[in-house]
């Protein structure tokens, strides 16, 4: 049978509107057109029709927006942080209001299940712009007691903590209002303003999210949207004189290229980049429970979330029985268009991408590995996959090595645990792990030996705003979330006074 798409007749008047409001960009407190009036077509990812339009800024626009946000930046870091801190808890409050809008909006631009879009996404976005709600009125640096080696004299030393300035934020398509809120929130709160940049092939959700911004109070300039294509609007930000810091979230061969650019002018960057995550499933876990997890880890929206959990080892006397129920949970999930109550797993987010999911999965077959699941190409109007196990997956295989983004879950056994640290760490990527055991001493014994930014044990690794969200190595460096989320947009000073 051929699967239909969103039937779009029967969507809410506010995300008709939404989508048939024509493209813009979001600067100085108001939408407007942007220089050339070009425009990027945005499709459903579930029936591949287009639905709406996204504003093709450029340079010109760019340096709008800087303005803006420079104009905007001296006012914003002299607000007061109770002030702050206001806005941004109304800024949640309405967000929550529109919450059945905004997860409208996003199920039919990025392609993920409505429960996926209106709960976790929705959830994870509210949950970090309250936590750094939390955060203007608690920044504080520290006073130091100076003994500077000159007779006679005295001096007070201390630090204080000041906003970098005018951000630029970079984010992807796979969870566009979640990463625009993860970097919004913590550099207002720090007293930065901000331009973003949403991706290309999705961000519809981002520019409510600036207008709702816009009602709950901010002052104009502070929050900036423009769309655009990376090589263009993204460039001009990054190399842009008045932008102070970046903080990317992508792929990494962009984040690559965005730090060298960034360091012609010795900008700050933070980049959350890619990931090939391991799991590591010993027999004495808990099996149902973590098949559970496991396959939410990696199948949850397709496998398009950076820390999806893509390689998977298991302890050798479990992997025959392991293998059969991930095969078995795989084959039940309900693939269908994201507006659909009972669908469980959407499509992926363009024919580029289902293209090269398939073509590991191919490639995989010709280097030895077996698919045990179904055929992961579902016949449709749109972009959808099967969730798909490839069992006897070796070190060298391309799917093993690279990041797929798609709901491929590669599986290998392990004798004992050095051979799965091993294993697991054998990759370019640190971004996040799991590990699945009814013994605590193992998950102790080899968290430390893991080379990535998390480490979940015994669950997916679901993302908590205090806890700080980042990578290693190829997965990039600076932190999401937590404190250090918000050490990000900040810059320590130091002021030494001679008293005597
Ligand atoms: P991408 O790197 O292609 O694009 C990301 C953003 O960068 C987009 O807005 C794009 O327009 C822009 N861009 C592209 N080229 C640019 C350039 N030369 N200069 C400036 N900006 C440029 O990534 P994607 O395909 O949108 O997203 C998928 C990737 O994102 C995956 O690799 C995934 O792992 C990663 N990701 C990482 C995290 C994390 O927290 N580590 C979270 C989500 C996604």
């Amino acid at each position: 049978m051929r699967l239909p798409g969103n039937n779009l007749d029967s969507i809410s008047p506010a995300a008709r509107a939404v989508l048939d409001r024509g493209a813009a960009l979001f600067v100085g407190g108001e939408a407007i057109p942007s220089a050339t009036g070009a425009e990027i077509p945005v499709y459903d990812p579930s029936s591949a029709r287009q639905i709406s339009v996204l504003a093709d800024g450029g340079a010109e626009d760019v340096d709008q927006a800087v303005a803006a946000a420079a104009a905007a930046f001296p006012r914003w870091r002299a607000t007061a942080p109770a002030e702050r801190e206001r806005l941004l808890w109304r800024w949640a409050a309405l967000i929550e209001q529109n919450a059945d809008l905004l997860a409208e909006i996003e199920t039919i631009d990025v392609g993920m299940p409505l429960w996926m879009s209106r709960r976790m996404e929705m959830g994870a976005t509210l949950g970090a712009i309250r936590y750094m709600a939390g955060w203007p009125t608690k920044i504080a640096g520290q006073t130091v007691d100076v003994g500077v080696p000159i007779p006679g004299s005295q001096f007070v030393g201390y630090t204080v903590r000041e906003p970098v300035g005018v951000v630029a934020a970079i984010i992807p398509w796979n969870v566009p209002m979640m990463m625009a809120a993860w970097k919004i929130a913590p550099a207002v709160a720090a007293g930065c303003t901000i331009v973003v940049k949403p991706s290309e092939v999705a961000g519809l959700s981002v520019l409510v999210l600036a207008d709702l911004a816009r009602q709950a109070g901010f002052p104009d300039g502070v929050i900036n949207v423009v769309t655009g294509k990376g090589s263009v609007v993204g460039q001009a930000l990054v190399r842009h004189k008045d932008v102070a810091k970046v903080t990317f979230t992508g792929s990494t061969t962009t984040g690559v290229a965005i730090a060298t650019a960034a360091a012609a002018s010795a900008k700050k960057v933070t980049l959350e980049l890619g990931g090939k995550s391991p799991q590591i499933l010993f027999a004495d876990a808990d099996l149902n429970s973590a098949i559970d997890g496991i396959c939410n880890g990696i199948f949850l929206h397709s496998g398009q979330i950076c820390v999806a959990g893509s390689r998977l080892y298991v302890e050798r006397p479990a992997l025959d029985e392991v293998v059969e129920k991930l095969r078995a949970w795989a084959d039940s999930r309900v693939v269908g268009p994201g507006l659909v109550p009972d669908t469980q797993i959407g499509p992926v987010v363009s024919d580029t991408q289902k293209a090269k999911i398939l073509g590991y999965l191919s490639g995989a077959g010709q280097e030895g590995a077996d698919i045990v699941t179904a055929d992961p190409d579902v016949d449709g109007d749109g972009y959808y996959l099967r969730p798909t196990v490839v069992a006897n997956a070796t070190p060298s295989m391309q799917v093993v090595r690279e990041e797929v983004f798609g709901p491929v879950l590669t599986v290998a056994a392990f004798d004992d645990a050095d051979e799965a640290v091993a294993l697991a760490n054998d990759t370019d990527y640190g971004l996040s792990a799991c590990v699945w055991t009814s013994n605590l001493a193992t998950a102790h014994r080899i968290i430390p030996q893991i080379r990535s930014g998390k480490v979940a044990v015994n669950t997916d690794p679901l993302p908590y705003p205090a806890l700080p969200e980042g990578g290693r190595r190829a997965s990039g460096y600076g932190r999401d979330l937590g404190q250090e989320g918000l050490d990000g947009f900040l810059e320590t000073k130091s002021v030494l006074i001679r008293t005597a």
